[in-house]
């Protein structure tokens, strides 16, 4: 049997409860909700590592609760704070540094790593997760625009399958479950929001302040995705994610803005039928979807009441006064490594834009200039080179926003 899931092959093993689970990025946005799901399922895991990048304030306090044998952090500073938070008698291993990250998502005995640390400082850990063989819940999306390629060969040769956490790529793969053969699939068709700036013309774009574009207003989330949500670049980010995860080109995945975002995703087939997902907006949902698949738990949450909710529409997205889903898209089909520039630039734009050091229109404008800067990579290049290309062009960008 075929099947369209790239990363799932139908031979994955069963992954029997209870489930030792690796959390990176757990002092997170996405972090905090899986741990919510773990709270009301606790029989299902076993919590053996929890991660942070510097805020040992709340890692401590989720330490305390779940308890792991190991947990990390990104510098001494951090690790310092965080035995000093830490309840008496409670001695987990602490380490330190970025590739602290990569051995916890290798760590033996762990078998579900939910990789979920923001931007690029995810592709190592979660290839290092590929490459040990574990199931990884992913929602870690600039890994795959990084290193997709590396990431689908690791899972391949190790026998490491991914389970998309982002809600439309999980909306996706559960409307993709049961249907064989790649010649039913026409395309697929991933729903944005829209943005806190939907409907809005240029000379309002290009007074937007941080606080403004930080108010996403369906999803609660981190400030880097918000951002990315704002100018459409998560959208493109998500293009290539699945195109990575389900094997296709960019042609076949579109996007439809449908802003009351209860529409997660759409597959359509060949025969017209188009398969949605459907829910409230709210990430516990994909998330213990993908911790706990193929098995569904109930979750203390409001329910979808679509006599009550809004009406849904949908509209084509203005690629033209969001120019982040076509760069994006135009990233993916130039070379494997331009996505490579596409998600520096925007990571070191974001940070601009937040620090306000640059305008929201100027975002869009350091990405296409880095995009044309970037000469293609090799191949067959390795991970060390992809990382080599991303400190290159965040330094130019860094230089061309002065
Ligand atoms: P966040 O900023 O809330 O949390 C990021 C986590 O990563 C934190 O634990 C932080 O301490 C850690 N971190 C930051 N920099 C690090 C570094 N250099 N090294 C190690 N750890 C570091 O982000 P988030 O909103 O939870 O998003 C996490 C990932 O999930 C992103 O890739 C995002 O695109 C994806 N995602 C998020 C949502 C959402 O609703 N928040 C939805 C879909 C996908
Ligand atoms: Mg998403």
């Amino acid at each position: 049997m075929k099947t369209y899931i790239s990363l799932w092959p139908t031979h994955a093993p069963e992954l029997p409860f209870p489930r030792s689970l690796a959390i990176l990025g757990s002092t997170g946005s996405i972090g905090v909700s899986a741990l919510s799901v773990v709270a009301q399922h606790p029989a299902l895991f076993r919590v053996a590592a929890l991660t942070g990048g510097k805020n040992a304030a709340r890692l401590a306090e989720q330490a305390a609760a779940f308890l792991p044998g190991v947990l990390a952090v990104l510098d001494e500073a951090a690790a310092a704070k965080l035995k000093g938070l830490l309840p008496a008698g409670y001695a987990p291993e602490i380490l330190v540094g970025p590739s602290a990250f990569e051995d916890v998502a290798a760590m033996a005995g762990v078998d579900l790593v939910l990789s979920a640390i923001v931007g690029a400082a995810g592709f190592l850990p979660t290839l290092a997760a590929a490459k040990a063989g574990k199931r990884i819940a992913l929602a870690n999306k600039e890994s795959l625009v990084l290193g997709g390629r590396l990431i689908r060969n690791a899972c391949r040769a190790s026998g490491a399958v991914i389970l998309p956490v982002d809600s439309e790529h999980n909306a996706l793969f559960q409307a993709l479950c049961g249907h064989n053969g790649d010649e039913d699939l026409a395309r697929l068709i991933l729903t944005a929001s829209g943005g806190p700036f939907h409907g809005r013309d240029a000379a309002f774009l290009a007074a937007v302040t941080p606080a403004q574009a930080l108010k996403h207003p369906n999803w609660s989330m981190g400030a880097k995705i918000s951002i990315d949500s704002a100018t459409l670049m998560n959208k493109g980010l998500e293009v290539i994610e699945a195109c990575h995860l389900y094997g296709l080109p960019v042609s076949r995945v579109d996007v439809l803005v449908h802003p009351q975002s209860i529409v997660h995703s759409l597959v359509e087939y060949v025969d017209g039928s188009q398969l949605a997902h459907l829910g409230v907006p709210d990430m516990r949902i994909p998330i213990a979807h993908s911790l706990c698949f193929p098995r569904r738990v109930a979750l203390a949450m409001p329910r979808l009441d679509l006599a009550n909710a809004p009406n849904l529409t949908f509209e084509a997205p203005d690629e033209i006064l969001f120019p982040c889903l076509g760069l994006a898209k135009a990233a993916f089909a130039a070379s494997h490594s331009h996505p490579v520039a596409l998600n520096a630039a925007n990571e070191v734009a974001v940070d601009l834009f937040l620090k306000g050091r640059i305008r929201f229109l100027d975002i869009p404008r350091l990405i296409e200039a880095a995009l044309a800067r970037h000469a293609a990579l090799p191949e067959h290049c390795g991970a060390a080179e992809l990382i080599n290309a991303d400190a290159d062009t965040r330094r130019e960008t860094l230089a061309a926003a002065d």
